[in-house]
């Protein structure tokens, strides 16, 4: 854990700067008390960086505003949403301004005509989805994380959840963006309209590009009628491959679930307790299968699916048909990362992804990465996406030398099998020193061309992505 990382060649945040920075205001406010700053130090990696000072703009004006200081003055400024990132992106890596937007959390419009949504990119991502449903519409996007990120920072991560396996992930319901560029320059991109394919799609640079490229001050959301009703069941199997077949076999007869999760033994060693079922002996493991849609068919689907589990080797369906049962599975799937935490002074969060096909594989390699580089790795996630979040711990941390050469060797396999180093969570600061493994000479320095273009005095969240 570090607390500053100040590099020579910024400048530091001076009174008569910061002065300056106040006065380009109108009616936004800064944090210079260093308690209230020491807040804006984490999210929720196991980094640490304090910034010199907070702003937390209200407008689109002040932003730009903003930027236009940072190029002049040449201080780094770091687009922060909730914080809740996992991968050290919103942090001050190398001290200067936190550019906070949770002042900017107004919905604009909601076009119900249209199904469109504009938005402020400060706005609470449940706050979002809560508005679309007030109106008979549904903003399909459901990271866990979605009471305390943002929709900017949903967007800026092109964050994933449950439902993509069904609906896709962010980027699937950002038509345009507002934002202001690394040169304080303000942008609209994209449409209004459901389609459009006019240039470039700077949109969709800008989403999943970590604040590196632009400050996202507003989104048009694309919305889709709400969907009536959704059921779930539990389903437990005795192993984690005949489970992951489960899961193709399903997909494989026609249906879609709107999620499908699953947990390894060692998620249910911490939360098997909250499940009204005895769990065997040896490595058993759940999925959690919903299905959305028609009251009446979805019924019907899920009693199939049931079915099907049952055909490959369920042991027991735990059926949740009402809204309060469904909530209780959920909980048990919440509770699993909180545990982990605290179960493990020394806690790495990975959040792979691979084939469908190589899930069962990957996951059967794990003990020997645990013997090997002394760890033990809790596994569950997004079976529907082949996305798993590999919770890497270890009890001592005096192990992080072996720990790390664990992670890497593990991200190897991971590639090696046809996956990616980062699903959904990004790679920030976290994940930086392994992207080269995945990206060939050719893409990063073609991505670092565009960095270099798109904000020539690298002012804009800075030392993220590329090592
Ligand atoms: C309990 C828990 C569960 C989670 N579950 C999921 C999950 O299911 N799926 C998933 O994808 N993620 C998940 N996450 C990770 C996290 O919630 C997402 O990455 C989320 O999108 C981050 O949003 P944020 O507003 O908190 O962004 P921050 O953490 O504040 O920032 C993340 C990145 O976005 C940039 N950024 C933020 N706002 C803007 C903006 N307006 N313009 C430009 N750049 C910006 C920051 O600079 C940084 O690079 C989870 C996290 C936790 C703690």
């Amino acid at each position: 854990m570090e607390v500053c990382n100040p590099m020579k060649n910024y400048t530091r945040i001076t009174d008569s700067l910061r002065a300056g920075i106040i006065a380009a205001l109108d009616t936004g406010t800064v944090v210079t008390d260093p308690e209230i700053l020491s807040g804006y130090n984490k999210d929720a990696s196991e980094l640490r960086f304090v910034p010199e000072m907070v702003v937390i703009p209200k407008t689109t004006r002040e932003v730009a505003a903003l930027v236009c200081l940072a190029n002049k003055h040449n201080f780094p400024l770091t687009p922060r949403g909730g914080g809740s990132g996992l991968a050290g992106a919103c942090l001050a890596h190398f001290g200067g301004v936190v550019l906070s937007l949770e002042g900017m959390n107004r919905i604009r419009t909601i076009d119900t005509r249209n199904f469109i949504m504009e938005v402020e990119a400060g706005a609470i991502s449940q706050d979002v989805r809560d508005a679309a449903a007030e109106k008979g519409l549904f903003y399909p996007p459901d990271p866990a994380g979605m009471d305390k990120s943002t929709i900017g920072g949903n967007a800026a991560t092109d964050a994933g959840g449950p439902a993509c396996v069904k609906y896709g992930t962010t980027r699937d319901y950002i038509l345009g963006l507002e934002a202001v560029l690394p040169t304080g320059e303000i942008i609209q991109t994209g449409v209004k309209t459901r389609k459009g394919v006019v240039g470039y799609d700077l949109t969709n640079l800008l989403v999943g590009a970590e604040g590196t490229l632009g400050i996202i001050t507003a989104l048009t959301l694309k919305l889709i009628p709400a969907v009536p009703a959704a059921t779930c069941i539990m389903a437990v199997f005795h192993d984690m491959v005949t489970a992951m077949e489960t899961v193709s076999t399903v997909m494989a007869k026609g249906h879609l679930p709107s999620a499908i999760e699953f947990m390894d033994h060692r998620c249910l060693d911490l939360v098997g307790e909250m499940l009204p079922v005895a769990l065997p002996q040896g490595k058993p493991s759940v999925l959690i299968i919903e299905i959305d849609g028609n009251k009446d068919r979805i019924q019907e689907e899920i009693r199939d699916i049931a079915g099907l589990c049952t055909a490959m080797g369920a042991f027991h369906i735990i059926p949740a048909p009402h809204d309060a049962e469904r909530e209780k599975i959920w909980e048990v799937r919440r509770q699993v990362s909180l545990r982990i935490h605290d179960y493990a002074p020394l806690y790495v969060s990975e959040d792979v992804a691979v084939p469908l096909s190589a899930i069962a594989g990957l996951v059967n390699q794990l003990p020997g990465f645990e013997a090997r580089y002394k760890l033990e790795i809790f596994a569950f996630g997004h079976a529907g996406d082949g996305n798993i979040h590999l919770n890497v711990t270890a009890q001592n941390r005096d192990n992080i030398p072996l720990v790390n050469q664990g992670v890497r060797a593990l991200l190897q396999l991971v590639l090696d099998l046809g996956g990616t180093i980062s699903g959904e969570h990004g790679i920030g600061l976290a994940k930086k020193e392994f992207i080269a493994m995945e990206l060939s000479e050719t893409s990063l320095a073609l991505q670092r061309g565009m960095k270099q273009l798109f904000d020539p005095n690298n002012i804009l969240n800075p030392g993220k992505l590329f090592p």
